[in-house]
């Protein structure tokens, strides 16, 4: 009796012939009966088999001619409808993503693009900051992209799911915590300039104490609140009398005190908050634009007001003069006040 181990379900009637329901990877069933002992052999499918060899005339010939024995012309024929009847892995594997995003919770969605080959995570951490995760689904394996201190570790092999991407992003943002409560206490107590764009995934930030002097700290992302390492930027003579400050006081620095209060007693100075004008720190930028390059034209006009002296882009001012209520116009010339601290200006208007 001839019995094909893959295929539990044809049932052996004599040496050379079967009956019974052939089984593809898709769990779908065939009706087959097929008796090898003659040529060519009898062989008789189900309504579904035999319209869809309706399709491909001399397929069959084709592969009773291939095979000596009827074990391998049942593996030749599983291997054809496989082709033909079992949905491309690319399709399916489509299929399980689908099902996967609609299991995850809607709070942690954000985006999927339409063509799916995109899907934004997010997560809202203890310290009420959102996290995004961009998930590549076009590449293989997956790709990711998020602002973190470090690469998101996932195991792309057999495990894959979105489950499991959002928990290990999840995990990675949980060990974060204390480091990102030390960078907000920074951010909203200093004048950082640095990282610009802003980013989470930094662990750096550069303050500026004075006018010429900033302060970069690199903090440790296991011990926030310990000494970073700090590199003042200025000029040699501005920036001397910080760095004797913090080689003397190095050993005054309390982990449990945070990071802007160490900084502000070592270095003997109330350290600056961001002004509200959002100018920058060395203001060469556009104070209307906060740009420095406009397609090739950089910030030309200053403020005559001594302590003033924002710098800004001939177009730019022109803009937000037109905006104002008061604004004149005399030939070429536009009159208007300084958007940082109210002094007449005038700008030769361009055409
Ligand atoms: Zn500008
Ligand atoms: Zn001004």
């Amino acid at each position: 009796m001839v019995r094909i181990s893959s295929q539990p379900q044809l049932v052996p009637l004599t040496n050379t012939s079967l009956t019974g329901f052939l089984k593809l990877s898709d769990d779908s069933e065939y009706f087959l009966s097929v008796d090898y002992s003659c040529y060519p052999p009898n062989v008789t499918f189900g309504d579904e088999l035999r319209s869809e060899f309706i399709k491909y005339p001399t397929k069959l010939t084709k592969l009773v001619d291939q095979s000596k024995t009827l074990e391998s012309f049942v593996e030749n024929l599983v291997s054809f409808l496989e082709d033909i009847l079992v949905q491309p892995t690319d399709s399916k594997h489509l299929l399980a993503l689908i099902n996967q995003v609609a299991n995850l919770p809607s709070e942690s969605v954000k985006s999927i693009d339409q063509d799916f080959k995109q899907i934004v995570l997010k997560h809202t951490d203890e310290g009420d900051r959102e996290h995004h995760l961009a998930i590549q689904l076009d590449s293989q394996p997956p790709t990711y992209v998020c602002d973190l201190p470090q690469q998101l570790q996932i195991d792309n092999e057999n495990t894959w799911s979105c489950q499991a991407v959002l928990k290990s992003f999840r995990e990675v943002i949980s060990q974060y915590q204390a480091l990102w409560d030390v960078l907000d206490d920074i951010d909203s107590n200093c004048w950082v300039i640095e990282p610009e764009p802003f980013s989470r995934g930094a662990v750096h930030r550069r303050i500026v104490l004075k006018e010429d002097v900033s302060l970069i700290v690199t903090l440790d992302p296991s011990q926030p609140t310990s000494l970073p390492r700090c590199r003042f930027l200025g000029s040699a003579k501005s920036i001397q009398p910080f760095q004797n400050l913090l080689d003397e006081r190095v050993d005054d620095w309390d982990p449990a005190l945070g990071v802007v209060e160490n900084l502000g007693s070592i270095l003997d100075l109330e350290l600056l908050s961001k002004p509200t004008g959002g100018e920058n720190a060395i203001s060469i930028d556009c104070g209307v634009c906060y740009c420095y390059d406009m397609m090739g034209q950089i910030p030309e006009i200053s403020c005559n007001n001594e302590t003033c002296k924002q710098l800004f882009h001939v177009e730019c001012l022109v803009e937000w003069f037109r905006g104002l209520p008061n604004v004149r116009q005399s030939f070429g010339t536009v009159f208007g006040e300084c958007p940082y601290c109210s002094k007449a200006m005038h700008v030769q208007a361009v055409l």
